[in-house]
Formats: C-alpha cells, structure tokens, sequence
C-alpha cells in the first residue's frame, strides 16, 4: 500500500517575507514600554507581532496575534472620522486644525494666534474631537464611539476597565490639556466627561489582528474588507488619511513620511497602523518605544516593508498602467466579419483612415490628456476613430469634459469619434450625452464591443470607397473565405451578409443626421 505522504503548502512570499522580518527584528531589545500609565508598564517587550490585510481582504500575519492591548492613540483617527461624519469637516476645523505639530505628543500647546490644538492625533485635538461626539437618542458618546471601532475591527470590541482607571486615575497631564482647551473656549461640555470619554476610547481593547483590519478599512475607501461594512464614507477617508501622514507620528511624522512614506498612527501601548490608500493596510504590535513614543520594532518592520515592497507613496515606481492599451487602424485591425476579395482591398489601402484606440484601466485626468493626444495627432487623412473601453476599469468624472471635447475637436475636423465597450461605464456615455446635447450635437454612436464598431467602421470605408454597397447575397466565389476552396463549391453557394439581421447591433444609438 502507497502511503501518502503530508504535503507541506507553499509559504506565500508575503507570510516568507512577514517571517523574515518578524525574525530579524524580534532580537531588537531598544525601547521602553511605557509606564507613565502604571497599567501599560506591565506588558512583556517580547510580545511582537506584524498583520498585513490588503483592500480586498487577503491575510498575512505572524507572531503574536491573539494578545489584547490597548489602542491608545490609534483610536485618534477613528474618532476624529466619526467626528467629521457627525457634524462635518467646516464645523470640526472649528475646534482642531490639521497642522503638524512637531511637538510631543501631550504637549500642552495651542496653536498661537488661533488658539486651536495643532491636529486631532496629538491629545489636545484628540481631546476636543473626542468632545464633539455627542449623545446621539439614547446612545451616549462612549457608546457612539465603541461601536464605530468595532465596526471598524469587524467585531465587537470591549475597554480594558483596569488600563481606563488607570489613567484615569493618573491623567492629570491630559486634564491639564483639558482645562487649557476649556479656557480657550475650544470645549464646552464638563472637563471631567470629556476626559473620561477619552480615558474610555483610549482603553478599548484590540489585537494585532484587529489593528490590520482597522487599517485594510482605511486603505479600502472605507469599507472592512472583511465584514464587507462600509464604515466610512470616501471623502472622510480621505480627510483621515491626510492628517494621519502629515501628523500621525508624534513629531517623527517629517521623518516617517520621509522615509516610510505612508499614512499611519501608533499608540503608546505599542501599535502602530500604516495604509497604503486602495491597497492594503498593516499593524504591527509589540510595546517598547522609542523617545516619540511609537514602537521601535514597528517603526523598524514599516520601513523594511515600505522599502522592499515599495509602497511610499511617493514612489515613482508608482504609476498607473498607460491608459493606452493599443493605437492601430483598420488596416492592421479587422473585426471578424468575413469580406470579399474587393472588400478587404478596400480596407487595405484606406483602412489607416480608422484610428483604433483600446483603453485599459483607470481613466483618471492625465490619462484624459493622453487618450486626447492620441486620438488627435496627425489627423490628415484620418475620418473615423473608435475608442474601445472594454478594458477600462473606472473613469474619473473629471476626464469626462476632455474626452467630450477631443469628440467635438475630431469632428471639427471632419471625422467621427465612436465608442465601444461601454457597458461598464453607463455614468460615463450619459455624462458625455448631456454635455453634448447641451451644445445641441448628437449622442456618440456606441457598440457593445470593439467587434461590432470595427465593423461598422469597416462598412464606412466600402461605402465611400465604393464597395458593393447592396446588402444581400454575395456570389461565395467573390467571398474571401472561399479563395482557396475547390473551384466548384464557389458557385454552388452564397452567403448572406450579416449588417441585415435584426439585433446584430443592439447598442447602435439612433442615427445621426447627416452621416
Ligand atoms: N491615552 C494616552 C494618553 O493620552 C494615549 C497616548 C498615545 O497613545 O500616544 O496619554
């Protein structure tokens, strides 16, 4: 009998490179776990753990996952995201800026001349944006709060009452920054309450695991990859995540950006969370510090991943793919409608009068300005272009006027701009209709697939170039798909052409006048 032997499943070069780093960083003993918060003193330097979530929900971790730990300043930009949802961004700018700070993280500063904390991850605008979430019904502030992390996390997230009465106890640096707020008319509700609440925010209680989850949330747009829950809207992800590169690392944040280069928050029990926007979002967990409070490991392992997957925002490796997937014309690309012998001649010598353009993923504004160039360069001899989106994975409102008006420009000069593969991008073909019914010109003629526009492009250049225009029955001895058949089978059979069958070109749009 053949015994089966256990096949061990290839390690995935992400976990392979999670493991590597967890492994050279783990023997890294600098920093202090910090103990000005009696409670936190009391975690091991050894625990250490990296979780790496991509946008779409794929999970890489190691080392310690399942421990609970405090989420301190993590909770910063969360609550700062409920604020803005609460209330909006023109209200909350009344209560806390959004300028680095370059100051320690408790410092007890306000900004001079406006008298408004710096930015909400440091504690004073940590502590008036924690005052601007109110009771909402019957749900009080905490409540609001709690629920709105754990949406985050993707479950149902508790406080660790002995890290909150803790600090609670031992907080009097925070109450300071209160009372500095409440003097400066920046809190209006009871010192005691708001720093309670914030006691409270700070103490809830995640894991590594957790952390990732929150940042995968952030990096996509603002719904948990996992729970599929969109927990916050587009426009405040991106508020969130502006404030976090600029101001989430405590006064390293010029040189975290610099050399990290990505949005993040760390807390002082030792989290960090960093985002690459629409790719993925890592935590990394393990307690001692460095002098600015974010944790030595974690700082390490974010630049070792920034550096060896290239994720700095900044990266210059980070381009989109050129949104012009092919330039060719008809006389290279010929739909699939079989011709006869005259046609295909036809096509040959004039089919350079068709530009044929295929577009490929995500038409954002320097794309528009790309697609124009190649659509209206060397126009001289070039009658037709078809534009095929097929490939385009999302178009950007803004390229809609531009490619409108390379349409107005192309026929301005005599030519027609038709477009295929439009299915995806209804938004898109009624967008452009508006625009340009509002100058009173027709809608673009559309095709369901390049096929179909190559075709009728096609049928443009036999009409005027003289083609046999009677559509009908072709003699199969004039068709090119009989040229090397046996002489005898050429008369007996014909073929009917298809430009005649009804729903062939389901997507045509009403003629146009005059074409
Ligand atoms: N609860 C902590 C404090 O306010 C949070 C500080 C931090 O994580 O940076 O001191």
């Amino acid at each position: 009998m053949t015994q089966t032997l256990p096949r061990s499943e290839p390690t995935s070069p992400v976990q392979a490179l999670l493991e590597r780093l967890h492994d050279t960083h783990a023997g890294n003993t600098a920093g202090e776990v910090a103990s000005y918060i009696p409670e936190l003193a009391l975690a091991s330097p050894d625990w250490f753990g990296i979780s790496l979530i991509t946008a779409d929900g794929s999970i890489y971790e190691v080392g310690e996952m399942r421990h609970e730990f405090t989420i301190q300043s993590i909770s910063k930009p969360l609550t700062y995201a409920l604020a803005l949802e609460a209330i909006g961004e023109v209200e909350v700018r009344k209560y806390v800026d959004v300028e680095p700070s370059g100051e320690a993280f408790n410092s007890i500063t306000l900004q001079p001349g406006t008298n408004l904390p710096l930015n909400p991850m440091v504690n004073a605008g940590a502590i008036a944006t924690t005052s601007l979430i109110r009771p909402k019904g019957a749900t009080a502030p905490f409540e609001r709060i709690l629920s709105e992390y754990s949406a985050f996390a993707g479950r149902q997230l508790e406080v660790d009452e002995a890290v909150f009465e803790s600090e609670n106890k031992t907080g009097n640096r925070n109450r300071a920054i209160a009372y500095l707020l409440k003097n400066a008319n920046v809190l209006d509700a009871e010192v005691e309450d708001i720093v309670e609440t914030y006691f409270r925010q700070c103490s809830t209680l995640v894991n590594c695991h957790d952390l990732a989850v929150i940042a995968a949330t952030l990096a996509s747009t603002g719904v948990n990859p996992i729970t599929g829950e969109r927990v916050l809207r587009e426009d405040t992800v991106r508020s969130v995540l502006s404030v976090m590169a600029s101001c989430g690392m405590y006064d390293a944040a010029g040189d975290w950006l610099y050399s990290v280069g990505l949005p993040a928050k760390s807390g002082v029990a030792g989290g960090i969370i960093a985002i690459l926007p629409g790719q993925l979002g890592i935590a990394v967990y393990s307690p001692p510090l460095d002098v600015h409070g974010n944790s030595v490991r974690g700082v390490k392992v974010c630049e070792d991943l920034s550096e060896e997957l290239h994720l700095h925002v900044m990266s210059p490796q980070r381009r989109p793919p050129p949104p012009v997937r092919s330039a060719s014309t008809c006389a290279e690309h010929h739909s699939k409608h079989l011709r006869p012998v005259e046609e295909q001649e036809i096509l040959r010598d004039h089919g350079s009068e068709v530009r044929v353009i295929e577009l490929q993923g995500e038409i954002l504004f320097a794309a528009g300005e790309l697609i124009t160039r190649a659509v209206l360069k060397d126009l001289d001899g070039v009658n037709y272009a078809v534009l095929d989106f097929a490939a385009v994975r999302e178009i950007d409102p803004v390229v809609v006027p531009i490619i409108s008006h390379l349409v107005d420009a192309f026929e301005e000069n005599g030519g027609e701009v038709v477009f295929s593969g439009m299915t995806g991008h209804p938004e898109f073909t009624e967008e452009i209709g508006n625009l340009r019914a509002a100058s009173e010109l027709p809608r673009v003629r559309t095709f369901v697939d390049l096929d179909l526009a190559l075709e009728w492009s096609e049928d443009q250049l036999i009409q005027r170039w003289g083609g046999n225009e009677e559509k009908g029955e072709i003699p199969i001895s004039r068709h090119a798909a009989t040229q090397d058949g046996p002489g005898a089978d050429r008369e007996a059979v014909s073929i009917v052409r298809a430009p005649g069958v009804p729903g062939r070109h389901p997507d045509i749009r009403p003629g146009r006048p005059g074409r």
